[in-house]
């Protein structure tokens, strides 16, 4: 059995009056992300742990923000094309754990959306998507609102 572990670090700043979207779920807020993408950084991390484990680079490389094509893009999209690459290197998606540290507002109650959107788009189960979230306790730039950052490890294998 070929183990292999990634992890993935993803920021972005906060601006009023933009869709919040994280773990591909829309949250009702007063702020969302400034991004080229729609600033999904639980996806991002996610993506970035996922192409760690088989030292495919990172998402910057894979979609850069230079390109049109990215502009605006549902971030799911990008999360699919990822596991396509892990998928058609034969390898299996074992297990995904993403932290995402925001001040407000609560994600509690998305948290088992977003496990369940996220597991469909990775062609996983549920069980294998853990989500947590974490305020800062006001402290840095999370603790002050101006931004959310979100952290990833993946596992995968092959027989
Ligand atoms: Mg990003």
């Amino acid at each position: 059995m070929d183990i292999r572990i990634g992890q993935g670090y993803d920021v972005h700043a906060l601006g009023d009056g933009l869709r919040l979207v994280l773990g591909g779920v829309e949250i009702a807020h007063t702020k969302g992300c400034i991004a080229h993408s729609d600033g999904d950084v639980a996806i991002h991390a996610i993506c970035d742990a996922l192409l760690g484990t088989l030292a495919l680079g990172d998402i910057g490389k894979l979609f850069p923000d230079t390109d049109a094509a990215y502009k605006g893009i549902d971030s799911k999209i990008l999360l699919h094309k990822v596991c396509d690459e892990i998928y058609s290197r034969g390898y299996k998606i074992s297990n995904i754990d993403c932290t995402i540290a925001m001040q407000r507002p609560k994600l509690r109650p998305h948290i088992d959306t977003m496990r369940e959107v996220l597991a469909r788009e990775m062609g996983i189960t549920p069980d294998r998507v853990s989500i947590k979230a974490t305020t800062t306790e006001r402290l840095g730039f999370e603790g002050r609102e101006e931004g959310v950052s979100a952290y990833a490890v993946a596992l995968v294998c092959k027989e």
